[in-house]
């Protein structure tokens, strides 16, 4: 394992590949961006706009898949009120069980500054049990819901025939899963290559006994129906010089969004605006952390040191402290809803730590192994 010379990301994050002096992508593009006449990018931005006119019978613009939170609230009112589109916005809605009452009000919020909203929400025992069995199998509960929340809105483009697609910012600039870059800077249709999408593959469901009926709201559209209707994925962020988590906090809470209380410790979350909408992400990124040395505070932390917020030193220390926190309510909680017992959970975590970074002790506790900001 090893880290960023620039960033605290380690290279055992899938699909990132380092420079050869040692730096992550997202560092390497962050360094580009410094150049960018970011006139000219939206001067690119008005082109292709024009290339998707509203035809006769066309309601609307483009689609905007939102949840309500921070990055979707700044994206809908910035393609409406700076970019003049009329956006039908699409939310896949977790079930009651899931959903937290925040998470409801700003998705409500979203609705009331005046957008049309369409809200699919997918039958809640087949969601429960597909929780379950992503859980049970790949310690991973989210691995078909984040598919299903991602190609809600290519589902609703085909369905109402609107070929433009808007979209934050490119996971693999972000974050480093380099199999999202497209042809372009904003070519979004790669998205569908995301390591947690895999490329539409719901096989795993099909053995589990699931059936197509089922699965309805979990299938990634094929490139031949992308293709059906030319849908592009157009990713926002490119066009954009002050996309930031912070940016698009500060931005979209002055615009109503509320958001956590819960201290870090109960949700590895520096920012208190991640996953507004649920509490179960929390858990994932734990396991996240044990399987791969990172969680959701490196990734907080990451963007501050590149924005020039925070020194690498004092990323280390946050990190060291905080990085796969994660209340014990949100896992009791969870077990409740997919029928587990608390027990049962812990078992499959640990049998999917990187035995390589940690050491699961005999008493159950799991230690780090590496060095944070060195590695092994
Ligand atoms: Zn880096």
């Amino acid at each position: 394992m090893k880290y960023c010379k620039v960033c605290l990301q380690p290279d055992t994050r899938p699909n990132t590949y380092f420079s050869e002096e040692g730096v992550c992508p997202a560092c390497c593009y962050h360094k580009e961006l410094q150049h960018v006449d970011w006139e000219e990018r939206f001067h690119i931005l008005e082109d292709l706009l024009e290339q998707y006119p509203r035809r006769p019978g066309q309601y609307f613009d483009c689609i905007i898949g939102v949840s309500g939170g921070k990055d979707s609230t700044r994206q809908a009112l910035w393609a409406r009120d700076k970019l003049g589109l009329r956006p039908l916005l699409v939310c896949l809605s977790y079930p009651p069980q899931q959903v937290t009452q925040r998470g409801v009000e700003n998705i409500s919020n979203l609705i009331e500054l005046g957008f049309d909203t369409l809200v699919v929400g997918p039958e809640p025992e087949t969601w429960r049990k597909i929780l379950r069995e992503g859980f049970l199998r790949f310690t991973n509960w989210a691995r078909a819901t984040e598919q299903a929340i991602i190609g809600s809105a290519p589902q609703a483009a085909i369905r109402y025939k609107i070929p433009l697609i808007l979209w934050g910012e490119n996971p693999g600039l972000q974050l480093g899963d380099m199999k999202t870059v497209g042809r372009t800077g904003y070519d979004g249709n790669n998205l569908r290559f995301m390591n947690t999408v895999s490329g539409g593959n719901l096989q795993w469901l099909f053995d589990a006994g699931f059936t197509p009926q089922n699965l309805i709201s979990f299938r990634y559209p094929t490139t031949k129906e992308f293709d059906s209707i030319n849908i592009q994925i157009v990713y926002l962020g490119w066009f954009w010089n002050d996309w930031s988590l912070i940016n698009n906090g500060m931005y979209s809470v002055s615009n109503g969004l509320q958001i956590r209380e819960e201290s870090v410790i109960e949700t590895g979350d520096l920012t208190r605006v991640s996953s507004l909408d649920e509490d179960w992400v929390t858990l994932n990124q734990m396991i996240k952390y044990y399987k791969f040395g990172f969680g959701r505070v490196t990734d907080h932390v990451n963007e501050a040191v590149r924005e020039g917020l925070m020194s690498r030193e004092h990323g280390i220390r946050l990190i060291e402290e905080y990085d796969g926190s994660c209340a014990p309510s949100y896992i009791e909680n969870f077990c409740d809803f997919i029928g587990i017992t608390v027990d049962e959970f812990w078992i499959h975590v640990r049998a999917s730590v990187n035995r390589d970074l940690f050491d699961v002790r005999a008493d159950g506790c799991i230690e780090r192994r590496f060095k944070v900001g060195e590695g092994l």
